[in-house]
């Protein structure tokens, strides 16, 4: 069995508080809220930080309430967010992503704040010490001697993906961001200097390593939904290879709004599982002043699945992944039109 190493835990008494915590722990110090990510992570030795700060139990951060639009306490588990009435009313993206997050039970104790801020993934990575170690590690977690155990001849950290690359190519495997995304989410980060807002794609960044832009001690405390507005159709569809339990190895979110003659009059489409982090497409803004007719779906998804380019450190064959995306994406924006024609 797996054992975790030692650390020390401490129960955060508000987010004032935890974020105190985290200044004063410096690069020694992690956040912890469902633990359904980092606890695996402990056991395999990806990370080892000396203080865990448990903040799932904050009541600050478990409410779902209105404001603007809908707000989203950082520390409310994905099956509260999955079966609020609201988010699956005016919100579907987001209800079936958080919905479709590997099994009933870690979907009762991971929160929303943990997915977004998920680890990146990869087949080198999310292995136990000793397989990791028989492959001299990697550069996302080199070995517990502290350097970079795992060489090439000059002696630099290696990349197993990709071989001569500076960089880790590890995955954005999270399921409710590119939801979130699609739908025009902010996040509020808060730390002992103060809080801001930032539109959710800007937490991420395209590294395997330094995947979130934000800083070490900043909390996600509250996701915020822009009004409900009955005009704007979205969904979720996810790949895996078994439907009860995977990660993504692909995730299409969109959020579509309709406008005079069916017309879209705003487009947001977003790749998850394809990239270090999700991909917002560029030409969801060149479906505004159309209408979703065969040609421009079909046009849309070729341009779409030109941006996912999965690597091969995922589950399932990456040529036949970047096909589904083509097929997925289509399959979306017909969704979402065939639900407003319904309407
Ligand atoms: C078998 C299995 C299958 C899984 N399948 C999926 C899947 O299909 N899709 C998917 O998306 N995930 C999946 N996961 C990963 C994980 O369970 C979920 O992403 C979950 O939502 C993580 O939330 P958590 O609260 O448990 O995070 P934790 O494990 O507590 O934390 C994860 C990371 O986020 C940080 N963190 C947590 N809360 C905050 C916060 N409020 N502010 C800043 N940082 C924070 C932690 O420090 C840590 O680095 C799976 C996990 C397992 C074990
Ligand atoms: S992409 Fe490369 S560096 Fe990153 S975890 Fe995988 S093998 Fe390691």
């Amino acid at each position: 069995m797996m054992r975790a190493p030692d650390f020390r835990y401490h129960a955060a008494r508000s987010v004032k508080d935890a974020a105190r915590a985290l200044k004063d722990g410096g690069p020694d110090a992690m956040l912890i809220a469902g633990g359904t990510d980092l606890v695996p992570n402990l056991k395999r030795r990806q990370q080892t930080p000396a203080l865990l700060i448990g903040i799932r139990h904050l009541r600050e951060l478990r409410r779902i309430r209105n404001g603007k639009g809908l707000m989203i306490g950082g520390a409310v588990r994905l099956s509260e967010v999955a079966a609020d009435r609201k988010v699956l009313r005016h919100y579907p993206a987001l209800a079936r992503a958080a919905g479709l997050v590997a099994t009933p039970q870690i979907r009762n104790m991971g929160t929303l704040g943990g997915n977004l801020c998920l680890d990146t993934r990869c087949t080198y990575y999310n292995q136990s010490y000793e397989w990791r170690q028989a492959i001299n590690f990697c550069m996302k977690a080199p070995g517990a001697t502290g350097g970079h155990a795992c060489a090439t001849p000059t002696g630099d950290a290696i990349c197993w993906v990709a071989t001569s690359s500076p960089r880790c190519w590890a995955v954005s495997s999270t399921d409710t961001a590119p939801a979130l995304i699609a739908l025009g989410a902010r996040v509020t980060l808060v730390s002992s200097d103060g809080e801001r807002d930032i539109p959710l794609e800007e937490l991420y960044a395209d590294d395997g390593m330094a995947y979130l832009t934000k800083s070490a001690d900043e909390i996600l405390t509250v996701v915020h939904l822009p009004p409900e507005d009955a005009a704007v159709r979205s969904t979720y569809w996810k790949l895996r290879r078994r439907g009860s339990f995977d990660f993504p190895v692909l995730g299409v979110a969109a959020a579509v709004r309709f406008g005079e003659g069916n017309t879209v009059s705003d487009a947001r489409v977003v790749l998850g599982a394809v990239a270090s982090h999700p991909v917002l497409v560029p030409e969801s803004a060149e479906l505004v002043g159309r209408r979703l007719t065969d040609d421009v779906v079909e046009a849309f998804a070729d341009a779409a699945a030109a941006h996912a380019k999965p690597m091969d450190n995922t589950d399932l064959a990456l040529g036949w992944r970047k096909k589904v995306a083509r097929r997925y994406v289509a399959g979306a924006l017909r969704e979402l039109k065939e639900a407003h024609a319904a309407k």
